[in-house]
């Protein structure tokens, strides 16, 4: 068979590769640099899984000094959104994600769109036609269904292989009367392969894998000149210089024909790094993530709650490498890009995705912010979900950054608050605009002892020039008088010899103050307050 012919006959426009091959050079990169790529279709928005499944090439690339890529697939998938591609690209940016090629930033070894990229998978595909390695197929949809019907009542494989690959032994005359008659066809690979030998793979997560050859003749490009993932990635992979594929895990099972598809073009392989999806405990199962199921899958719902995109991605990071956690404990202050993630570190069985967790590492992570970051922050999140608690922060910013700074920059600092959609319910009695139609609750203690203690504190002991340690004798002299123990130490040894204790004397201006038994250090809200918001207080009660 003359396949140069045969390929001229099939692709008569199509360039040489060596126009590519030409135009998309080998990249200057530094030794170890990594080219990577985030591949998704635009069938929506990010979500959890997907996000972590391109932080950990993004993360790679520029630990490396490498390049990160973001790719969209759109030859296979039938429910593509007209905006699918800056759906991502935004939930991508909004996690700073560092992107250095897209189809918005564009870049040298573009397009970055598949479909835009037609001309150059015709060249690829006319080459295999030429090395003797793909062949058109003209069976007729109702052939192949026949062919399955056979294969699945004789137990065979199924699929486009051995005897069953009919087309591959027609001639350059009935590939010409074919395309005379106009009949439509699909590009197959001829595969050389046998799948009672076995190949040992390596990939960068799972490690050794033993696998069989693939024997099928597998669609490279279908009738409409578009060709499936397979063939795509490989040329687009091969063009743009990647350098490790990351990719769900689920494509293992396809490697050995991937495999194929590379070696029948000669090109150097990519390393492959197979990536788990993460997965949830539900009750006693372990399942994979759902967008119906799991509400915080949705980047919506991370946005929506403030969830802060650092926590995020701190998360990701323990998620990605077991042994990053105990890292970050050594280096307080480092970022995670400082720490050296490395693929044999990942989750073989899947990571768990655990929300208590990420709110825990939410909670130290805001806890280490400078108050007036948390209020950057915090000011970002509600001028979109609390316009009007928005309003009364950047009304009072240098107020509020002074209430965020309570008991913040200290060696245990309080961690109260995971989310910036909870921090209003930590503070909001520090506002007056928020501090009306408020409850109060002083326990057990009856309003005209509660009225009788808030009077006596203003008119006799209530300074606010006092010091802390001033203040706070105050309260206990407070106590005495009115017949509260102000040692707690006596106290718990008579509780019988005194109405209550220093510390039913702190807690009712507490309430009075605040609504709230529990606050953070009530010198500090006392200070913040300011004498005329105080004395407005008591005397609300
Ligand atoms: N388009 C494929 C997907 O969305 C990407 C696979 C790959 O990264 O090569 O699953
Ligand atoms: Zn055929």
């Amino acid at each position: 068979m003359d396949y140069k012919k045969l390929a001229d006959l099939l692709y008569p426009n199509a360039k040489d590769i060596s126009y590519y091959e030409n135009l998309y050079p080998e990249r200057n990169l530094m030794e170890g640099a990594e080219v990577c790529r985030f591949a998704p279709s635009p069938t929506g928005r990010v979500h959890m899984g997907n996000l972590f499944a391109s932080f950990v090439p993004e993360i790679i690339a520029h630990q490396t000094n490498g390049v990160f890529i973001l790719r969209i697939e759109d030859t296979d998938q039938v429910r593509i959104l007209p905006n699918g591609i800056e759906l991502i690209y935004n939930d991508l940016k909004a996690y700073n994600y560092k992107i250095d090629e897209s189809p918005l930033d564009g870049g040298a070894y573009g397009p970055y769109v598949q479909t835009e990229r037609k001309e150059i998978y015709e060249a690829y595909a006319k080459y295999l036609v030429s090395i003797g390695r793909a062949y058109p197929c003209f069976c007729s949809a109702e052939d192949l269904d026949a062919m399955r019907e056979r294969q699945q009542t004789r137990k065979e494989q199924i699929g486009y292989y051995g005897h069953y690959a009919k087309c591959r032994n027609l001639s350059l005359e009935d590939v010409e009367k074919h395309l005379n008659n106009g009949d439509k066809f699909v590009l197959r690979l001829k595969s050389i392969g046998d799948p009672d030998k076995k190949f040992v793979f390596k990939d960068l997560v799972k490690g050794a894998i033993e696998l069989p050859q693939n024997n099928i003749d597998q669609v490279l490009i279908k009738s409409d000149g578009i060709p499936p993932y397979a063939f795509a990635h490989v040329v687009d992979d091969h063009l743009m210089h990647t350098t490790i594929v990351t990719r769900d895990d689920s494509y293992i099972s396809s490697v050995p024909y991937h495999l194929e598809l590379w070696d029948a073009f000669g090109f150097k392989k990519p390393k492959f790094a197979h990536i788990l999806p993460i997965n949830i405990k539900d009750g006693n199962i372990i399942r994979k993530i759902s967008k119906r199921k799991d509400p915080w899958a949705a980047i919506s719902y991370h946005h929506e709650n403030g969830i802060p995109i650092e926590a995020v991605k701190l998360y990701f990071a323990t998620l990605m490498n077991s042994n990053f956690e105990g890292w970050l404990l050594q280096n307080p202050d480092k970022s995670y890009r400082d720490f050296k993630f490395t693929f044999d570190k990942m989750s073989k069985t899947g990571p768990l995705f655990d929300m208590e967790k990420l709110t825990n590492i939410s909670k130290n992570y805001l806890s280490k912010l400078k108050a007036s970051e948390v209020f950057e922050l915090l000011d970002e999140w509600s001028k979109e979900y609390d316009p009007d608690f928005n309003k009364i922060i950047n009304n009072h910013k240098d107020y509020t950054i002074n209430v965020l700074n309570i008991e913040r920059e200290q060696k245990k600092p309080r961690k109260d608050f995971a989310f910036y959609s909870e921090i209003k319910n930590h503070i909001w009695y520090m506002f007056d605009e928020l501090f009306d139609n408020v409850v109060y609750d002083f326990g057990v203690n009856n309003i005209d002892e509660v009225k009788k203690i808030i009077n006596l504190y203003i008119d006799k002991y209530y300074d606010e020039n006092d010091d802390k340690d001033t203040w706070f004798d105050k309260i206990k002299k407070l106590s005495e008088e009115c017949g509260y123990s102000s040692d707690m130490k006596a106290y718990k040894e008579n509780p019988d010899n005194f109405k209550g204790s220093v510390a039913d004397i702190s807690n009712i201006i507490r309430v009075a103050l605040t609504t709230k038994n529990t606050t953070p250090d009530l010198y500090e809200i006392m200070h913040l307050l300011g004498k005329e918001r105080i004395i407005n207080r008591f005397n609300n009660i």
